[in-house]
């Protein structure tokens, strides 16, 4: 239940271990904000690495800092392939900073102020490609439009980007590159004679739309079945063991499996539910610890850490789901629906990566014993 980074990853790891497995996934996830950036993660395990390549998706590590969309930096680590990551904030003299006119969702002047902060000399040019007209006139200049274009007209952007280019040792350009072919950051960096940084736009990321197309596109490869607009409602449970789950487009047709991978997100994605009273999990109506006042939630100070931000599901230590004080005996719950409950597997894309490996290692450890114990009983007989 849940088709982002999570129940992606896990829906993944089954395949490749010859499960069959279903995914319900409601709509947008965190992966159409993503940066670009794998939170709490450094050199990808060779598990996640290899995962990542079946898929298609380029990532590098090294520990140092990215540029941010209003021209700051951060810290970065695990990253894909076209997030540059710089061993300090500062990495050229001269920097032309290319937008396309009509498009309002990068900020290259913000970006320029916040490069001349750091001792950088930025010059701004805008493209007027007649390619982009109609979304121009259609009022559609949002970056996956944008980027559905740039991946048939890259070529002619690097042209014109070359007669633009006078003593820039750096050009930097919107991430609107590569959203179905990967390839296409990486031939733009060799075709300039600069340094090419692609900096992030306002949401739908277009890295993060691409991440999640490769990944669906490799759980379906592998067999899955990707049930995709659809909404788990009700799962249907009997002595702490859930059968099947209805589903809002099934109607009366349940899913019926032997295990349950809850991951269908925090209260960004609904997969936590709140009202004045009470945060709630509404699928399966899982225990959830907060403080009944509703004071306690949040801090009054609104830039300030945000304690309902934390909230999640309650796990046992295998992460099986918690309803009534009862772990369920087949049912996991995994990434950001787990709030900061499971601290140790940290936090963002890591936490979804690392708890849907550690559902999907739990699931094959048990098949793995039923299994051990139904030969037992065949010797026996
Ligand atoms: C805006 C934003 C930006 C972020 N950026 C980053 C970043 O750059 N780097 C990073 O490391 N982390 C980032 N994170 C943290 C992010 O939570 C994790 O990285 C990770 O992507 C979470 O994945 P998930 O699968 O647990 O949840 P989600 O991505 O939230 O996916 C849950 C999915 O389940 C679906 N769903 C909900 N209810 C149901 C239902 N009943 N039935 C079926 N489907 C359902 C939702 O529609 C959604 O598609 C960001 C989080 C947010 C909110």
């Amino acid at each position: 239940m849940g088709g982002g980074l999570a129940g992606m990853m896990a829906g993944i790891a089954l395949q490749q271990a010859g499960q069959n497995t279903a995914i319900v996934s409601q709509g947008q996830n965190a992966l159409h904000f993503f940066s670009g950036t794998f939170e709490s993660l450094q050199a990808p395990p060779v598990r996640l690495a290899e995962l990542l390549s079946a898929a298609g998706i380029r990532v590098h590590y090294r520990e140092g800092v990215r540029l941010m969309p209003l021209g700051t930096f951060k810290e970065a680590a695990l990253s894909l392939d076209d997030i540059d990551l710089f061993p300090v904030p500062r990495f050229g003299k001269r920097v032309l900073i290319v937008n396309f006119l009509g498009y309002h969702d990068f900020f290259s002047s913000f970006l320029a102020e916040g490069l001349e902060n750091q001792g950088m000399e930025c010059r701004i040019r805008f493209l007027n490609l007649q390619e982009l007209d109609n979304a121009k006139a259609n009022g559609e200049m949002r970056s996956v439009q944008i980027a559905r274009s740039m991946d048939r007209i890259w070529e002619k952007v690097v042209q014109e980007i070359r007669l633009l280019l006078k003593d820039e040792d750096t050009v930097i350009l919107p991430q609107v590159f590569g959203l179905s072919d990967v390839t296409v950051p990486g031939r733009i960096r060799q075709a300039i004679p600069a340094r090419v940084v692609f900096v992030g736009t306002m949401p739908p990321s277009v890295p993060g739309i691409r991440t999640q197309i490769l990944l669906r596109r490799r759980f379906q490869l592998l067999g899955g079945t990707f049930l995709m607009g659809d909404e788990a409602v009700r799962a249907h449970e009997y002595e702490g063991v859930v059968h099947s789950i209805a589903t809002h487009n099934l109607d009366a047709h349940y899913l019926e499996a032997d295990n349950f991978i809850l991951a269908t997100g925090g209260l960004f994605s609904k997969g936590l539910r709140s009202n004045p009273f009470q945060i709630s999990e509404p699928v399966l109506d899982l225990d959830i610890d907060h403080p009944e006042d509703r004071n306690d939630w949040y801090n009054p100070t609104f830039s300030a850490e945000q304690p309902y931000m934390g909230y999640g599901v309650k796990t046992d230590e295998k992460l099986h789901a918690v309803k009534k004080g009862e772990a369920l005996k087949n049912v996991y719950a995994v990434g950001s629906i787990l709030g900061n409950t499971r601290p140790e597997l940290g936090s963002g894309a890591g936490l979804a990566i690392r708890s849907a490996f550690a559902a999907v290692d739990e699931i094959l450890r048990s098949a793995q014993n039923d299994k051990s114990a139904q030969n037992g009983k065949e010797d026996y007989v």
